[in-house]
């Protein structure tokens, strides 16, 4: 029944590709020619009166859209705890994209960083907002080079009266920046430490202020949503779920990139319909979900919607929707021991569970044999006792080697 994308998704998706090659020429839509095409309009209705904040708070309601950086926070209802606290308020967009295998905020960012910069306007109109920070991922370089030359524009030439003042703040390089608290802390000039909480940032945030965090792509989608309503988001969707997520795909497919998609699609939907299938010789063995965080599933699972809610129950998250395909050339046990010398590496050190946790983990998973019961006790107590999600999903990999590859570990333990 849903074997061929609606007529939307197949026009965003061509203009995907159609971006593509664009894009191999650094061409971006930019201030003029965004205006040109009528943008910056829903943010002028925003301030003269035409759209009221609570008919967009309901369109928020109505689309559904979550949090895309990983949370999957319900937009509208954020908006509300925010503006419902004692301003001055303030914004701090994430834009360090430091998931492993994520890219499709830089992806859209290098393509259209206006559609963006308006939603964000009118996240900041919509919550009455002081001021901006833009926390972007120093990598890229030329993102940093475009935005700064395409916000000098803006402020040179505000489309409305009474913008907030934004500035765009450049990451270190560290995975743990992409935590709301501990990116609050480094854009304060701090070192990036998360905490733990409450207090919630939306209480006791950037500058000890009310703060609005919001992931890149969240703010992307709002001008859409503003001028198609909220339905045009919430009736996509497959397999009981509602919406449209931007999958960041690698790994062993035909076609890797981004590709727009109805929420709740599955693995085996995504590869086939919006990948190209897999290269010959390849057979799907296993997938990672959400990045390197989001734990590993094997092919026996490929059918599970891709939701925020779905995955939980496997042990596993969707987090920002980095799928990275494996084939029966790949090993589970391989890609485990990558990823936990990815967090042991990345580690902020700020807690023993986690600073110890990581490092133990990958000496144990680095035998040829597994303890697994010293193994699912240590993964226990990283869960639990570290500070922040870094620490508490760092065993996702180990326990789903241990639940969903046992035949790995066997023919680990075989080994002479
Ligand atoms: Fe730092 Fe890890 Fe503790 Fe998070 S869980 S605060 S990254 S040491």
């Amino acid at each position: 029944q849903h074997a061929i994308p609606s007529a939307d998704l197949l026009a965003i998706n061509l203009a995907i590709t159609q971006k593509n090659v664009q894009a191999e020429a650094l061409e971006y839509i930019d201030y003029q020619a965004y205006q040109a095409q009528g943008g910056y309009q829903k943010l002028q209705k925003c301030h003269n009166g035409r759209v009221d904040r609570e008919s967009l708070f309901k369109c928020m309601e109505e689309s559904g859209l979550r949090g895309l950086g990983g949370a999957g926070f319900p937009v509208a209802r954020k908006w509300r705890i925010v503006a419902a606290e004692i301003g001055p308020r303030l914004l701090a967009v994430n834009l360090d994209e430091g998931e492993p295998g994520t890219f499709k905020d830089r992806y859209y960012l290098e393509r259209d960083p206006h559609r963006f910069l308006e939603g964000m306007l009118i996240a900041a109109w919509a919550v009455d907002i002081a001021e901006v920070y833009i926390y972007l991922r120093d990598e890229y370089h030329a993102c940093r080079h475009m935005l700064e030359a395409e916000l000098v524009k803006l402020q040179e030439n505000p489309p409305v009266a009474g913008m907030p003042s934004i500035h765009l703040r450049r990451g270190a390089g560290a995975y743990i920046c992409g935590e709301e608290s501990a990116m609050i802390a480094s854009i304060e000039g701090k070192r990036g430490l998360p905490r733990l909480r409450p207090p919630y940032v939306a209480q006791v945030g950037l500058f000890n202020r009310p703060t609005l965090v919001h992931n890149f792509e969240t703010l992307y989608w709002v001008p859409d949503l503003l001028k198609k309503g909220g339905d045009w988001f919430s009736k996509e969707g497959r397999n009981g779920r509602s919406g449209l997520r931007s999958f960041s795909v690698s790994g062993r497919v035909n076609q890797p990139g981004v590709h727009l998609a109805p929420a709740g699609i599955s693995v085996a939907e995504l590869i086939e319909e919006y990948c190209g299938g897999m290269p010959d010789g390849h057979i799907l063995y296993a997938y990672l979900p959400g990045g390197a965080s989001g734990g590993i599933l094997p092919a026996s699972l490929s059918h599970l919607p891709l939701d925020f809610d779905t995955l939980q129950g496997y042990g596993c998250f969707i987090g920002s929707a980095a799928i990275i395909v494996l084939s029966q050339h790949d090993s589970a046990i391989t890609a485990a021991r990558n990823m936990m010398a990815f967090f042991k590496h990345e580690s902020c050190g700020q807690c023993t569970p986690c600073r110890a946790g990581t490092a133990k983990a990958l000496d144990l998973i680095s035998q040829d044999v597994w303890d697994i019961p010293l193994l699912q006790d240590l993964s226990e107590l990283m869960r639990d006792a570290s500070i922040c999600g870094l620490g508490q999903a760092a065993p996702n990999p180990i326990d789903c080697v241990i639940k969903y590859f046992p035949q790995e570990l066997n023919l680990a333990q075989e080994k002479p």
